[in-house]
């Protein structure tokens, strides 16, 4: 049985003073029967960790340390008190350049902090327009996703880059095929593929959270724009438990 696991990654938003959303969202699901992760900006890791909340970092640098400036190193998050962290997320590969062998080095660097990763995937508009949506997901698999990657250690993310804050949502037909055909990648590659979670991540809301939830293959959501107050990320959290 997959555990309904409902993450929220803040991007470069976030001061202390917004910790107050965090402390009124605990208060609201302290008895949540999902996983909740939330993922603000590494200079905020330190003081989320009295939260009932796992946290993650939002990117790592895949060397265990050395000279490189104005990285953060997996070692680091987990020190920080990081259980996981997100790796290629479209606006890292886009602003970033960062390509599948990049994705994976990281999530090994993960993996070997004792990290869990949270590997995003998704195809641009482009891509989605001219028919590639199926084997850009396939090459991203392939290439970003580390063969030491299971179950406990892997959480899957299919964010369509063109869904990403712009509030346009796939229809549940289009998520279905692309979780049904991702599982299927990850149970011919993974002994565990079928433990392994796979999130939906582009535009999700109060408003279609439930409708999202309930598409096969679906085991919850990584949130941008909606996990930034409590009143927004809230609902998409009940919709999951
Ligand atoms: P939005 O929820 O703002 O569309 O962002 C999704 C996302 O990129 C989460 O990683």
């Amino acid at each position: 049985m997959r555990r309904k696991l409902a993450a929220g990654n803040w991007k470069m938003n976030g001061l202390r003073a917004d910790l107050a959303t965090l402390h009124t969202l605990a208060e609201r699901h302290s008895a949540a029967q999902v996983d909740i992760l939330l993922c603000p900006p590494a200079t905020l890791i330190g003081a989320c960790t009295d939260l009932p909340f796992a946290i993650g970092g939002q990117d790592c640098h895949p060397n265990t340390s050395g000279a490189h400036t104005g990285d953060i190193s997996a070692a680091m998050l987990a020190d920080a008190g990081a259980s996981h962290v997100i790796t290629g997320h479209s606006e890292r590969r886009a602003d970033h350049g960062e390509t599948d062998a990049t994705v994976a080095a990281k999530s090994q660097a993960a993996y070997d902090a004792g990290l869990q990763a949270v590997i995003c995937i998704g195809e641009t508009l482009n891509e989605r327009e001219t028919g590639k949506t199926l084997s850009v997901i396939d090459q991203q698999l392939a290439g970003s996703i580390p063969d030491s990657s299971s179950a406990a250690n892997t959480i899957i993310a299919y964010e369509p880059v063109w869904a990403i804050g712009t509030g346009k949502v796939p229809t549940l037909d289009q998520i279905g095929e692309v979780h049904a055909h991702i599982r299927a990648r990850l149970t011919a590659r993974f002994s565990d593929g079928d433990d392994m979670r796979i999130l939906y991540g582009g535009s999700v809301k109060g408003s279609n959270a439930a409708d999202i939830f309930g598409v096969a293959d679906v085991d919850g959501a990584l949130v941008g724009g909606a996990s930034l107050k409590a009143d927004d990320f809230s609902p998409i959290i009940s919709a999951l438990e």
